[in-house]
C-alpha cells in the first residue's frame, strides 16, 4: 500500500518548514513535526547575499512568489513591514582590546567594513527567527502541509522492501498518532532525537574550530559605529557600522551584535571551548556576561542601558558549538545540512547553508525519481566536504588571533569563497561546478592547508602574513581584498543583484 505521506519533515525551523512547503508545492503529501511551538526563540540570525540569491532561486524554481521578498531588506520592508528583519549592509570588524577603548587611525588599521550590498533597498537582512520560522511554518501549512506543534517521535521503523517508514507521533498531552511514509526528512538543527531512528552518531573530533557561546536579545543597546572616528566617512561611502554584521573582535574571541528594525539587538561572545567554565547553569550566565563586557570599555559603553528580553529563561550558552554526525543520509532518510553539522557563527555561513541544502533536497525530489537517490546520495557527500571547508575558513580566522590584523588577513579566505560563490550561483542557480563556498576547488583548500600550517606552524608578522595570504588567494581576488589602498573598506564584493 502507499504510504500516505511522501515525507515526514522534523523540525520546523525555517530549513524544515521551506522543505516542506516546497515539497509541498510539488505535490507531494508532506507532514511537518516540532516538539516546541511557534513563535519561539532560535538563534542564527544573520543572513548574507549567498542566502538571498538561493532564496531569489527557490521562489523562482519552486514558485513561491510569498518567499521572493525575502531575499532583500527593501523589498521585505514593502511586503511584510510585520515581520521582524534588520539591516545588514554587510560586515564589519572593530578591535578591542581589553582596559582600552576603541580607536582607529587613518588607515582604518583597527577596523573592517565590507560591503555585500550597494544600497539598503538590495540589502541582506538579519532574520528574527521567532518570526521569519513561524511566517515559514505557516506558507508550509497554507500550502496544504500538515504541521503538528508539540509533537515528535515516539517510535520509528523503516521498511526497506516496501520502502516506508511506520512511525508512531507523540503529542504533549500524549496523544499518540500512526503515520507512513516513504522519506524521514531530519531538520530537527543537531538535536540527537532522531538518532535511535536513523542509527546515526557523533563524529565531531576531527573539527578544529571548538569555540562556545553565550547569548541573546537585548533592548537598550546603543550604536557602535557612530562612536568611531570614520563615522561620517563609512556612511558616505559604505554604510553605518551598526547596520551590519558587527563583529567586535579581541584576543581570544568575538562578540556579534545584530541590531533588529524592532530596537531589539542579537548579542553574543563566541570564544574558545577551554574557556568556558565546564558548566555555566542559567542563575550563573548573567554574572559572566557582565565579568566579559567589563573587560571592553567601548562595549560596555555600547551596553550600559541594555535589558535582556529573551530567551524567556535568561541568556543561552553552549560551551562548544562545531559538531558533525557520522552520516547525513541512510536508507528511507536524509540530513538538512544544519542537522547534519555546524562550525561557528563567524561569517554567518549558516542559514546559506541550510537554504543550499533545501535547494538540493528539492530539486533531488522534484525531478526524475530515478536520478534522485544519485543526487541525494551525492548531495550527502557534499555536505561533508561543504563542512570541513567552512572549519577551515574559520579555524584559519581563529588562529589569526590575538592580532586584529591577521584575523582580518585570514577572512580573505571566506571572502574569496563567499564571492566566487555567489558569482557562480548569479550565473547559474542549480549547477554549482566549483561546489557550495568554492568547497570543491582544490585549488583554492589546498592553499588554505597551507596557509592553516604556515600559521599554525610560524609566529609570523602581520606584514609578512598579509603578503603571503595576498598571494595565495590571488587567482580567486577580484575585489580588492588586502590591496593598502582600500585601507580596510570593500565597497564592491558582491555579484549583481536584482531588487525584485
Ligand atoms: C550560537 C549560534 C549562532 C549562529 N549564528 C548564525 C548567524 O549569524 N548566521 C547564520 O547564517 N547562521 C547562524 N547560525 C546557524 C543557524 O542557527 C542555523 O543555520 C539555523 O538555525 C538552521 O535552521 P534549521 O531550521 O535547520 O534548524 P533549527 O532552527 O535549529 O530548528 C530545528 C527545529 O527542530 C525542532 N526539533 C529538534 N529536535 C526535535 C525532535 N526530536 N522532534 C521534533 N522537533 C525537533 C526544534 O524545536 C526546532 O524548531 C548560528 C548557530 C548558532 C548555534
Amino acid at each position: 500500500m502507499k504510504p500516505k505521506y511522501f515525507a515526514l519533515v522534523v523540525g520546523s525551523g525555517f530549513s524544515g518548514s521551506l522543505l516542506a512547503w516546497i515539497l509541498q508545492k510539488q505535490g507531494k503529501d508532506t507532514l511537518l513535526v516540532d516538539q516546541s511551538a511557534h513563535p519561539r526563540f532560535a538563534i542564527g540570525e544573520s543572513s548574507t547575499p549567498t542566502a538571498d540569491f538561493l532564496i531569489r532561486h527557490l521562489a523562482e524554481r519552486w514558485g513561491l512568489s510569498e518567499l521572493a521578498p525575502l531575499a532583500s531588506f527593501g523589498q521585505w520592508q514593502t511586503h511584510y513591514p510585520d515581520l521582524v528583519c534588520g539591516k545588514k549592509r554587510g560586515f564589519a570588524y572593530y578591535s578591542q582590546s581589553q582596559g582600552n577603548s576603541f580607536t582607529d587611525d587613518d588607515l582604518h588599521s583597527n577596523s573592517l567594513l565590507v560591503a555585500a550590498s550597494s544600497d539598503d533597498a538590495r540589502s541582506d537582512t538579519h532574520w528574527l527567527r521567532s518570526d521569519v520560522d513561524h511566517w515559514l511554518f505557516q506558507q508550509a501549512v497554507n500550502s496544504g502541509t500538515t504541521g503538528l506543534e508539540r509533537t515528535s517521535i515516539r517510535n520509528a521503523t523503516f521498511d526497506p522492501v516496501a520502502s516506508k517508514w511506520q512511525c508512531t507521533l507523540a503529542s504533549e498531552d500524549d496523544q499518540e498518532t500512526q503515520v507512513q511514509f516513504r522519506w524521514l526528512i531530519d531538520a530537527t538543527g543537531g538535536s540527537p532525537g532522531l538518532r535511535a531512528w536513523t542509527g546515526v552518531q557523533s563524529n565531531s573530533d576531527w573539527m578544529r574550530t571548538r569555540t562556545g557561546a553565550i547569548f541573546g536579545h537585548f533592548r537598550g543597546v546603543e550604536d557602535f559605529a557612530i562612536q568611531t572616528p570614520s563615522y561620517h566617512e563609512d556612511l558616505q561611502n559604505l554604510f553605518s557600522g551598526d547596520d551590519s554584521a558587527q563583529h567586535h573582535v579581541f584576543e581570544n574571541g568575538w562578540l556579534w551584535a545584530l541590531r533588529f528594525c524592532n530596537g531589539v539587538t542579537s548579542l553574543g561572545f563566541v570564544l574558545p571551548e577551554a574557556s568556558w567554565p565546564t558548566t555555566l547553569k542559567a542563575a550563573e550566565r548573567s554574572a559572566h556576561w557582565q565579568v566579559l563586557v567589563a573587560r571592553y570599555p567601548s562595549i560596555e559603553r555600547m551596553l550600559r542601558s541594555s535589558e535582556i528580553v529573551a530567551p524567556k529563561g535568561g541568556l543561552g550558552f553552549m560551551r562548544r558549538l562545531s559538531r558533525c554526525s557520522s552520516s547525513a543520509i541512510g536508507k528511507g532518510w536524509i540530513s538538512l545540512p544544519n542537522a547534519y553539522g555546524f562550525v561557528d557563527p563567524l561569517h554567518s555561513s549558516g542559514i546559506a547553508h541550510s537554504l543550499s541544502g533545501v535547494a538540493r533536497i528539492a530539486e533531488a525530489f522534484g525531478g526524475d525519481e530515478r536520478w534522485s537517490h544519485n543526487l541525494l546520495n551525492a548531495y550527502a557527500e557534499d555536505v561533508h566536504e561543504e563542512l570541513a571547508w567552512i572549519d577551515t575558513f574559520v579555524a584559519l580566522c581563529y588562529k589569526g588571533l590575538p592580532s586584529f590584523k591577521n584575523f582580518a588577513a585570514l577572512a580573505s579566505y571566506y571572502f574569496v569563497s563567499a564571492i566566487g560563490f555567489e558569482q557562480d550561483v548569479a550565473l547559474d542557480p542549480i549547477h554549482w561546478p566549483r561546489g557550495y563556498m568554492l568547497a570543491k576547488d582544490s585549488s583554492l583548500r589546498s592553499r588554505a592547508e597551507s596557509m592553516f600550517k604556515t600559521v599554525s606552524e610560524n609566529d609570523m608578522g602581520s606584514k609578512q602574513l598579509v603578503e603571503k595570504i595576498q598571494s595565495s588567494i590571488a587567482p580567486w581576488n577580484r575585489v580588492g581584498l588586502l590591496d593598502p589602498s582600500q585601507k580596510n573598506r570593500l565597497a564592491h564584493t558582491i555579484a549583481p543583484k536584482q531588487v525584485f
